[in-house]
């Protein structure tokens, strides 16, 4: 427990540094905030953008029509009174003057010869003009190009002859309508306005609901950082927002497993220093009672000393076995898998078997339904069968018989080791899978058990992605059934 504390522990204080960084920058808040306030202003931005335009088109388009109108009139009676010509015509230059004040406008008459003979505003009058537009005109090409946003308009038209299609001048016409710039930058000032206020707004409401969903995850955070740092309350509360709540569910169910993990550690520490310390108490309780007398005769010495020795192997065998359970009981540990036929393998722990079976007078059976393989780990499934038939006749009576049963379908295989021996009451059948859980401890210290037998026959059995079922009744017998994948692609479960 301590070393995972410690470790998050200073995460904790790196983290409270609060130095810029760009990671930042990368934060729930910020992004929900810039998400928000896009979210309102775009809209708003493009809709007043088009709504501005189109109105100030619509109005520059009516203004144009209606001058092109006008336009074509003059252009005919320009014609009609050769003022081309003799640039002299009172009803024209009223008409001229008339336009220019009505439409906020500058009227050039251009003749044939691409001089200007009339500028309404006096200034070129005389001069030569020569552009596309005018030039176009006298092809018969009227134009009109307009701009909303100077709200200036430019339209040439061509002046043709009384009673021919021949082109004969043009008229240039510029507008500059101020109603329409001044309404245009007008509502241009409403709408800035109006996007001012609305950032204002956007950015409240960005930061009332960044703030609604990023505190409780602040409070969260902060709540596993006082947990992780060994506060004494190892839950943690969030009532804020379902999703929350859910996350701080979790992490508690988190929480409760590493307790778990981190109790049956120390717990599996401080048996593995029992188990350990017992034999050597026992030696040097021999070795001092030994040393405590002065003429020892030579039939207690060599007493003694075989006791020393089968302590020694006592206490050999607890670390064989603890070396086993911490290989197989990897995180990462691996499988050697090949394919091999089961039908041999029980075989031969069998063969091996025999002669402590034979010692205990235990008949061994063997019933196989069918010659099968398997991808299995070859020496883990040895050892773990081993483990259950060795248990099966140490726990077992004089004359009694184990029975091993085994069977395949297309998936799995399985393997029966039932036996008539003493069995296990039913208070302890749950944890006889534990380590170091012996029924009868002075019974398994007799017949030689560490306790560790099974615990490596399940973690062999589940890294095979297989079963392990045991049913038992005092006095009657125990069985237990495997249930193995035949390839082991496939899984299987971890019923126990
Ligand atoms: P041990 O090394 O003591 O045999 P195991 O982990 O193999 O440890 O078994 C745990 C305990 O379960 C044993 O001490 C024994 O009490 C009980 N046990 C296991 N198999 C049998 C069985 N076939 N019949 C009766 N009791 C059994």
């Amino acid at each position: 427990m301590a070393m995972w504390k410690r470790k998050i522990l200073s995460n904790d204080m790196s983290g409270r540094k609060n130095k810029f960084s760009f990671k930042r920058l990368a934060s729930l808040r910020l992004i929900i905030t810039v998400i928000i306030i896009l979210s309102i202003l775009l809209p708003l931005i493009i809709s007043g953008r088009i709504i501005l335009n189109s109105y100030s088109s619509k109005a520059m388009e009516d203004i144009v029509i209606a001058v092109k109108g006008q336009g074509s009139l003059v252009a005919a009676d320009i014609a009609a009174t050769s003022y081309l010509d003799t640039m002299n015509s009172e009803m024209i230059e009223t008409e001229l003057e008339q336009m220019m004040y009505t439409y906020s406008s500058r009227i050039l008459v251009i003749n044939r010869n691409c001089i200007i003979i009339k500028d309404t505003y006096d200034y070129e009058t005389g001069k030569t003009i020569i552009s596309e537009e005018v030039l176009s005109a006298f092809k018969g090409v009227a134009n009109d190009i307009y701009d909303t946003e100077t709200g200036r308009a430019n339209i040439t038209m061509p002046i043709y002859a009384s009673e021919s299609d021949e082109i004969i001048g043009v008229l240039s016409i510029t507008i500059a309508d101020t109603n329409v710039t001044d309404m245009y930058r007008y509502i241009n000032r409403i709408f800035v306005a109006m996007i001012l206020v609305f950032s204002m707004l956007a950015l409240l409401l960005a930061l009332i609901i960044s703030n609604a969903i990023v505190k409780p995850l602040e409070r969260l955070n902060q709540s596993i950082i006082n947990v992780t740092g060994g506060a004494k309350e190892m839950h943690i509360e969030d009532r804020s927002l379902y999703e929350y709540n859910k996350v701080a569910q979790s992490v508690n169910r988190m929480l409760d497993r590493m307790k778990v993990i981190d109790d049956s550690r120390e717990e599996f520490v401080a048996n593995v220093s029992h188990e350990l310390k017992t034999p050597m108490a026992s030696i040097k309780v021999l070795a001092d009672s030994l040393l405590a007398q002065d003429e020892v005769p030579n039939e207690l010495y060599r007493e003694f000393l075989s006791d020393m020795v089968s302590e020694i192997d006592r206490e050999n065998e607890i670390i064989g076995d603890l070396l086993t359970l911490v290989n197989v009981d990897r995180v990462n540990a691996e499988l050697n898998i090949s394919t091999v036929s089961v039908n041999e393998l029980v075989e031969l722990v069998l063969k091996r078997l025999n002669p402590i079976a034979e010692a205990k007078k235990v008949e061994l059976i063997m019933e196989s339904f069918r010659p099968f393989a398997a991808e299995i780990d070859e020496v883990k499934m040895t050892l773990a069968i081993n483990n259950i038939v060795e248990n099966a006749i140490k726990y077992n009576k004089e004359n009694c018989f184990v029975r091993v049963s085994l069977n395949a379908d297309h998936k799995y295989f399985y393997i029966k080791v039932a036996d008539s021996g003493i069995g296990i009451p039913n208070e302890c059948i749950e944890h006889v899978f534990e380590r170091f859980y012996r029924v009868d401890k002075a019974r398994s210290r007799e017949t030689g058990g560490t306790g560790l037998g099974l615990a490596i026959t399940k973690s062999i059995i589940l890294m095979h992605k297989g079963t392990i079922k045991i049913y038992s009744k005092e006095n009657e017998g125990t069985t237990f059934t495997i249930r193995i994948p035949l390839y082991h692609g496939n899984s299987g479960g971890d019923t126990i």
